[in-house]
């Protein structure tokens, strides 16, 4: 596996995986790379001949009060993970590469960047679209890998490279647990031995608020029992737990379309992000 770090490296390592014509994939991740992120590589083989993941902590999608400084890093054993997983090429710009003094472009989706993480951390998905439409342009993949984990994320994301005419194909894949139900996350590193086992309470609220919904329960009725949920297993602030639709993230007071239960909330200094499918009858 080459791991590059400028962008001419870059572009010619690329060139020269595409020779051979079969489909590059590549895999956007801010490393500290975990089982999620390896499905994620493995899809991307599925997908592509060649894969190639970038790891970049994006100032610009952190807020000021944020985590940027604490997010975990941790390069070499993320390449090591990569290579044995057999990833062709490691795209690690540092920050001066992907923002050179000067820049100025803002890649911004309405709608379905505004609710949810939209508005509870202002100016997020304006660093992600940024962000992503420069690796689709430095990388110029056929097909590009993300997770349900970050669901809102992934609607941007398609709503870019589909207003944008960018082209790539965009594929989900469905979130990666741990075996007691709790998505895996960069950030549940920040969490102590205690918090771990309450942050259970997350995939639970959101399970229990699905399992009501489908039975029949009013939306209003299920979401604000989810929300005693958390609150009782020490979440606080609860941002959000908000069901919407599936592809347009419109908040929904109606069971009556395939809909998305998303929910997010602090566990003491570590927030967390879920989501779940809701079927209508
Ligand atoms: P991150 O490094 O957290 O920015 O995530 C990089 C990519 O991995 C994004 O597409 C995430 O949605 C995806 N991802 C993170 N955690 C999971 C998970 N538990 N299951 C599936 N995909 C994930």
């Amino acid at each position: 596996m080459q791991t590059l770090s400028d962008l001419p490296a870059l572009r010619a390592a690329v060139a020269g995986l595409k020779a051979d014509g079969k489909p590059l994939a590549l895999v956007p991740t801010m490393g500290a790379l975990h089982d999620g992120h390896m499905a994620l590589v493995q899809e991307a083989k599925r997908h592509g001949r060649h894969v190639v993941v970038s790891i970049f902590v994006n100032p610009k999608q952190f807020g000021p009060a944020e985590d940027l400084d604490a997010y975990p890093r941790r390069e070499a054993k993320d390449a090591a993970m990569l290579a044995a997983a057999g990833v062709d090429l490691l795209w690690l710009p540092p920050v001066e590469v992907m923002y050179p003094t000067g820049f100025a472009t803002n890649v911004s989706v309405s709608g379905v960047s505004e609710g949810l993480d939209g508005a509870a951390r202002p100016g997020h998905f304006d660093g992600v679209a940024t962000v992503v439409t420069k690796l689709f342009n430095q990388v110029r993949p056929d097909v590009a890998i993300f997770g349900e984990k970050d669901y809102q994320q992934l609607a941007v994301i398609r709503q870019a490279n589909s207003d944008l005419d960018i082209g790539i194909d965009i594929i989900g894949l469905p979130t990666q647990r741990a075996e007691d139900g709790l998505a895996l996350s960069s950030r549940n590193a920040y969490l102590s031995e205690a918090e771990r086992k309450a942050a259970l309470a997350l995939p639970r609220a959101l399970g229990e608020a699905k399992r009501l919904m489908e039975k029949g329960e009013s939306v209003e009725s299920a979401t604000a029992k989810a929300m005693i949920i958390l609150e009782n297993h020490g979440f606080w602030p609860i941002d959000y737990v908000t069901l919407c639709d599936a592809v347009t993230l419109e908040p929904m007071t109606v069971l009556d379309r395939p809909a998305r239960l998303l929910g997010a909330a602090k566990l003491g200094k570590t927030r967390l992000i879920d989501n779940i499918a809701v079927e209508p009858k």
